[in-house]
């Protein structure tokens, strides 16, 4: 069941918080075993949150839009007292201090936070398999990874064991995993959602955003999250876009680009996919052309040089002194060195590495500043695209879900996998995934629609009409608990 129904059933008094609870807590205690999609289950606060969300509903109040609605929080977001580990060995024993206010927004909208889920290590990965506690398995597929770096929150959506997740998405990693895991996927204007207690990994691509399994549930998550935070110096001081209160109002006369560069080297099921959705629009009433952006293929390595330089200096403050994990040694120094070596994965130093090399003294320039006019030039021919066009659609991956270790000896390889998101980052713009039918193997495709900054709302628009036009997904696999559906049944321990 969606989260808006659990809602509803919630806040009418059909159904207990508690009881919803119990039966998601019951689905991941049955399905994550083989999934790996959670690094923490939070059993016991979770029931007294959800017996606050009836305590207050019986008093006459309503608790908000995601009254009792258990959520999922990638475990890069800091929640208080509750480990934080961004899949990393170097956040070792950290408890946070505070809660992320997206945590605190989702608690304000009723929301039960069931969980963290898992990640590449400090989000740098496109398949979850950096991750230091192991990888997260595609429900579709368990041979196949769910995407990253947000994969986690990807398989515990797409499997059913939460209605809506959370995620952080910098080049890609809400929209990735979202795609090949078949699940709505959203990364929103830069400075839209607080990122205040999102744990930094490229601050100027860095956005918090939503998982669901329909376009209106990633919409209500998003009207939840978005808004200005004083707490974070890059929020927005104005209203949002409107996403759920909008969300039917079609696509009539919306112009809309089939950017030929997104579909470049796609494997031929999700070009197809592509040009269905578009046909959707067009039969909807949208004005669909073809059009090029050809400097979207200079994103993926003007990506590789400024994210890396910008988390070679984010990364800086795991020194084995302020968090964490400390490695003792003999000198100030050598402990930092030790902590260092012990606590970060392979991926994280390869990024610390290449980072401080671009941004060193004699290659700054060629390097790093090479980068950033591309970025300049990138922004430019988004701008010039949406002269014509209101929104932009593409893939969102070049291919379907791949195999577990299939690419993790090959880092350019598996960099690839975010040529077709990595561009709206280095914008700052809107870009969601809809689930749009499976591929020849029924691996779900992904397609992807893309606005200009604060252009959420046709955004929405358009993605609820292809979500009506989508022919049908694949059920995952391995697990399909049967949730919301009466009381609670009584099968587990409670
Ligand atoms: N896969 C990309 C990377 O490894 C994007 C990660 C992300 O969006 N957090 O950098």
């Amino acid at each position: 069941m969606n989260a808006s129904e659990l809602a509803g059933r919630v806040r009418t008094g059909e159904t207990r918080a508690v009881d919803v609870l119990e039966q998601h807590l019951r689905a991941i205690e049955e399905c994550d075993g083989e999934l790996h999609a959670f690094l923490t289950v939070l059993g016991d606060t979770a029931r007294s949150e959800a017996r606050e969300i009836d305590r207050r509903l019986g008093a006459g109040e309503d608790p908000g839009p995601l009254a009792g609605v258990p959520v999922a929080v990638k475990d890069n977001l800091c929640t208080r007292g509750v480990p934080t580990t961004c899949a990393s060995r170097i956040l070792e024993g950290w408890l946070p201090p505070y809660d992320a206010t997206v945590v605190k927004r989702l608690r304000g909208a009723g929301a039960v936070v069931v969980g963290k889920t898992n990640l590449d290590e400090f989000a740098m990965g496109s398949s979850t398999e950096n991750s230091a506690f192991g990888p997260t398995r595609n429900p579709h597929d368990p041979r196949r990874v769910p995407g990253g770096s947000s994969g986690g929150s990807a398989a515990a959506v797409a499997a059913g064991l939460v209605p809506i997740a959370l995620g952080s998405d910098t080049g890609g990693s809400i929209r990735q995993p979202a795609a090949l895991c078949g699940v709505v996927g959203l990364k929103p204007t830069y400075g839209t959602v607080s990122r205040y207690g999102l744990v930094a990994f490229a601050s100027s691509l860095d956005q918090v955003g939503p998982f669901a399994r329909t376009v209106a549930d990633a919409a209500t998550l998003f009207d939840v999250i978005s808004g200005h935070d004083p707490l974070d110096s890059t929020s927005l001081e104005r209203p949002n876009p409107l996403a759920l209160a909008r969300l039917e109002e079609g696509v009539d006369g919306m112009r809309v680009g089939v950017v030929v560069e997104l579909l470049d080297g796609a494997d031929a099921s999700v070009v197809k996919r592509v040009h269905e959705a578009a046909e959707a629009l067009a039969a909807a009433g949208a004005n669909v052309e073809e059009c090029s952006v050809p400097e979207v293929s200079y994103a993926l390595p003007a990506y590789y040089l400024l994210a890396p330089a910008e988390a070679s200096s984010n990364l800086a403050r795991y020194d084995g002194v302020r968090y964490g994990l400390r490695v003792d040694a003999s000198s100030a120094e050598a402990m930092n060195g030790a902590t260092r070596a012990v606590g970060f994965g392979p991926e994280v130093k390869r990024r610390i590495m290449l980072g401080t090399y671009v941004l060193s003294a004699g290659y700054y320039d060629a390097y790093y500043g090479q980068a950033q006019k591309v970025r300049t030039l990138i922004i430019r021919a988004f701008a010039r695209a949406y002269e014509q066009a209101d929104v932009l659609l593409g893939a969102t991956t070049p291919t379907t879900a791949f195999e577990l270790g299939s690419k993790v000896d090959d880092p350019l390889a598996m960099y690839l996998s975010d040529v077709c998101t990595v561009p709206t980052n280095l914008a700052g713009h809107p870009a969601i995934t809809v689930p749009f039918g499976v591929d020849d193997l029924a691996l779900p495709v992904g397609v992807q629609l893309l606005a200009p900054a604060l252009g959420e709302t046709s955004m929405f628009q358009a993605a609820a009409v292809i979500e009506g036009a989508a022919p049908a997904g694949a059920l995952p696999q391995i697990c399909a608990p049967t949730i919301g559906a009466g009381p609670t049944s009584t099968r587990g321990e409670r």
